[in-house]
C-alpha cells in the first residue's frame, strides 16, 4: 500500500477530485472539512501525508500546519498546502511554518499526484537517514538491518512484530487502541478480529519482556489497548 493521505479541505468537489485521483493511484484517502476536524483526524490516524487547504472554517490552514509541526507525533508528517493564486503571502508563511510543498488552485490532478509522490519519496529517504537506530530501555532496533537486540541479545521478529515494536518505540507512553493498531499495522482493508493484536502483543512480550506475565514495557491499558512504557 503506497500510503494514507489526509485531505483537509472544505470544498467538497475539490475533496472528491483529489480523492478520485489518489484512490486511482492506490493511496488510501481520508478527509476532514474544517481545520479543527483536520487536526483531530491527523492526530488520530497519523497519515503518511497531509494535503491542507489554507482557507478553512473553524481553524485556518496555517494554524493547523503550525500545530501539527509543534506536536511530536505529527511533526514529521509531510504537508502539502493548497492555496489560491492570490494568497502568495500565506503560501510563503505556510512553507516557513514547515509545509513541505504547495499546489496552487486551480491545479491539475496529475500535478498534485506527482507532488504527493515526490514529497513522500523525499520524506521516506530522509526518515531512513535520520532514524537508523531506535533505542529505548533495554531494546535497540536497527531499522536498516532489521535487527533487534533486547538486553544485548539478538531476537528474531516477524516483519509485523518488527513494525509493531517500531511503532511502540517511536511513541513511548502513548496508549494505542486495538482498532488503531489493526488499521495502522494491517491496513484498513483488514477487517480482522482485534484478537490478532492481542496475539501479537503476547508474542512480542515473550520476546522482549523478562517475565511476559508481568510486563515491564508492553503494558495493557485497561479499556483502551496497549502502551509502551519507555523512557
Ligand atoms: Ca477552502
Amino acid at each position: 500500500m503506497p500510503g494514507t493521505i489526509a485531505i483537509v479541505e472544505d470544498e467538497a468537489n475539490i475533496v472528491e477530485l483529489i480523492k478520485y485521483n489518489l484512490d486511482r493511484e492506490g493511496y488510501r484517502t481520508i478527509s476532514a472539512s474544517n481545520g479543527r476536524k483536520g487536526l483531530e483526524l491527523v492526530r488520530k490516524e497519523l497519515p503518511d501525508l497531509v494535503i491542507l487547504d489554507l482557507m478553512l472554517p473553524e481553524l485556518d490552514g496555517l494554524s493547523v500546519c503550525k500545530q501539527l509541526r509543534s506536536e511530536p507525533q505529527t511533526k514529521s508528517i509531510p504537508i502539502i498546502i493548497l492555496t489560491a493564486k492570490s494568497e502568495e503571502a500565506d503560501r510563503v508563511l505556510g512553507l516557513e511554518m514547515g509545509a513541505d510543498d504547495y499546489v496552487t488552485k486551480p491545479f491539475s490532478p496529475r500535478e498534485l499526484v506527482a507532488r504527493v509522490r515526490a514529497v513522500l519519496r523525499r520524506s521516506g529517504s530522509m526518515e531512513e537517514e535520520e532514524q537508523e537506530i531506535i533505542e529505548n530501555g533495554v531494546i535497540r532496533m536497527d531499522l536498516r538491518q532489521h535487527l533487534v537486540k533486547v538486553r544485548g541479545e539478538e531476537v528474531e521478529l516477524t516483519p509485523k512484530e518488527f513494525d509493531f515494536l517500531k511503532l511502540l518505540l517511536l511513541n513511548p507512553g502513548r496508549a494505542f487502541t486495538r482498532e488503531f493498531l489493526l488499521e495502522h499495522l494491517w491496513g484498513y482493508e483488514y477487517f480482522g478480529d482485534t484478537r490478532t493484536v492481542d496475539v501479537h502483543v503476547r508474542r512480542l512480550r515473550q520476546k522482549i519482556e523478562k517475565d511476559p506475565a508481568t510486563p515491564e514495557y508492553l503494558e495493557t491499558v485497561r479499556g483502551v489497548g496497549y502502551r509502551f512504557r519507555g523512557e
